[in-house]
């Protein structure tokens, strides 16, 4: 059995956290904050409140994985509901496009409606992922990458040359269907020219197994977090909130313990499950990586006469606007959470009411939460590292590090940010960890 050290308890953290306690060994979670959680989390105003981070997950399979490989089945803990929408998308020439989950043929149609053959692009565009998808399940998301021991076929297809932005100017005729393939990643904080053409992979996700979510009285998305937290209490991982470790203590070459303000805390196996940067033994390891700038955000409680959005809505424009509306609401109002890219100069309210959507005058609640807060809130970017072209596949951590004794898990180590890849950078570390 392995002392274990789990830095971070986001759901990266968490999921290592449940999965190694699973396995035999002996866990202790270090979380900064005064709760778990990290980007899965709530702001609660009055009667309102809102998602501080994800609204939605794609592969629900990977949550159920870990709720079922670390004790009772994600089912029996709370309930994923399907979106029958992905999202609507408004065009700067007025047209919209309302994107359907989880159907080729609704998918077609909806397209389709732009203009005449598009839906056959769309579609055309979409299922190029197929082999994508299956390789890098096979080969990159479930199994240690490992650049000396992987196919020569992999290899071509992760480390491709062929930019996101190339791949979509071939492929799709039209620039509102572009948008629409690129909004994954620019919502994300990347530019496309520095993203693979493989990571447009999530439209392929998106239609082949839908987007799905915890409604907002079931707790929202921040009750995956509480259900996790509770799993911890039940395979009896010590947790410790308000420590913020420092650094990893290294020894004759390999992990020995974490550093803390309050002093060392031992360990035969340390998980970081933060930005690694912010620890000085790994900092140097990831020197040319960049972290992702999470976008403007401002929740907002809104009553009286405003337009009935679906779930998502991305507004195109010189700056880009997504408001998600799944947010609890006293009888009468609505909970909205605007977030803002691109060409900001004014408040992000104000910039959306500029592209039609104003609800100005309809605000109750607002609570702000700029990219300065959310960074210094959760010690580093929920969103993980930036693409900077091919090369980040190898100098993004994880599931090993240099440091023997050391593991990375969570949204800046491999596979990368989002619910899904957060949890399978947890399953790669168990993997590589193994049982006690
Ligand atoms: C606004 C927003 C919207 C999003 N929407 C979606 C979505 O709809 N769907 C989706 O799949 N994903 C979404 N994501 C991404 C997803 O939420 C994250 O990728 C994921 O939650 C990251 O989990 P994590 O554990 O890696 O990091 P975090 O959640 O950032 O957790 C890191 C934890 O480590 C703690 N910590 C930091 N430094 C230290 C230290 N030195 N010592 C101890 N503890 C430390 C922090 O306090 C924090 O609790 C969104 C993210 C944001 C910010």
């Amino acid at each position: 059995m392995a002392r274990v050290v789990v830095v971070g308890g986001g759901y990266g953290g968490m999921a290592s956290a449940a999965r190694l306690a699973k396995l035999g060994h002996a866990v202790t979670l270090l979380e900064q904050g005064p709760a778990l959680g990290g980007a899965l989390g709530r702001v609660v105003r009055d009667e309102f409140a809102w998602d501080t981070g994800a609204t939605a997950t794609l592969l629900p399979a990977v949550a159920r994985d870990l709720f079922r490989k670390s004790g009772r089945p994600l089912e029996r803990e709370l309930e994923l509901v399907h979106r029958d929408v992905v999202r609507e998308h408004w065009f700067a020439d007025g047209t919209r496009l309302m994107l359907p989950g989880s159907s080729r043929e609704a998918q077609l149609h909806a397209v389709d409606a732009l203009g005449p053959g598009l839906g056959e692009a769309w579609l055309a565009h979409v299922a190029a992922y197929a082999d994508d998808w299956e390789m890098l399940r096979r080969e990159y998301l479930e199994r240690p990458w490992d650049p000396d021991v992987i196919s020569t076929e992999t290899r071509k297809r992760v480390l491709t040359r062929e930019s996101l932005h190339r791949r979509l100017r071939r492929a799709l005729p039209d620039a509102r269907l572009r948008q629409v393939a690129a909004h994954p990643l620019e919502a994300e904080g990347h530019v496309l020219r520095q993203v693979p053409a493989w990571a447009g992979v999530t439209a392929y996700l998106e239609q082949r197994f839908g987007v799905w979510t915890i409604p907002a009285e079931a707790g929202g998305m921040a009750a995956l977090g509480t259900a996790l937290a509770a799993r911890l209490t039940t395979r009896k991982v010590e947790v410790r909130t308000g420590v913020a470790v420092r650094d990893v203590v290294v020894r004759e070459g390999r992990a020995v313990a974490v550093a803390t303000d309050d002093g060392e805390v031992d360990a035969d196996v340390v998980v970081c499950a933060i930005d690694p940067r912010r620890l000085p033994a790994l900092a140097a390891h990831v020197r040319r990586t960049l972290p992702t700038m999470p976008a403007v955000a401002v929740h907002l409680g809104v009553e009286g006469d405003v337009p009935d959005l679906g779930p998502e809505t991305v507004v195109h424009g010189d700056a880009d606007f997504t408001v998600t509306t799944g947010g609890l609401a006293p009888a009468g109002a609505h909970a909205w959470t605007v977030r803002g890219r691109g060409r900001l100069h004014e408040d992000v309210v104000d910039a959306l009411a500029r592209t039609g959507l104003d609800v100005r005058k309809q605000v109750v609640r607002r609570v702000d939460d700029s990219p300065r807060d959310q960074v210094e809130r959760w010690g580093g970017s929920p969103w993980g590292v930036l693409w900077q072209g091919r090369a980040t596949v190898t100098e993004r951590l994880g599931p090993r590090t240099p440091v023997p004794g050391v593991y990375a898990a969570g949204a800046s180590a491999t596979p990368g940010a989002g619910l899904p890849y957060v949890g399978l950078s947890a399953a790669l570390v168990a993997q590589v960890v193994g049982p006690a």
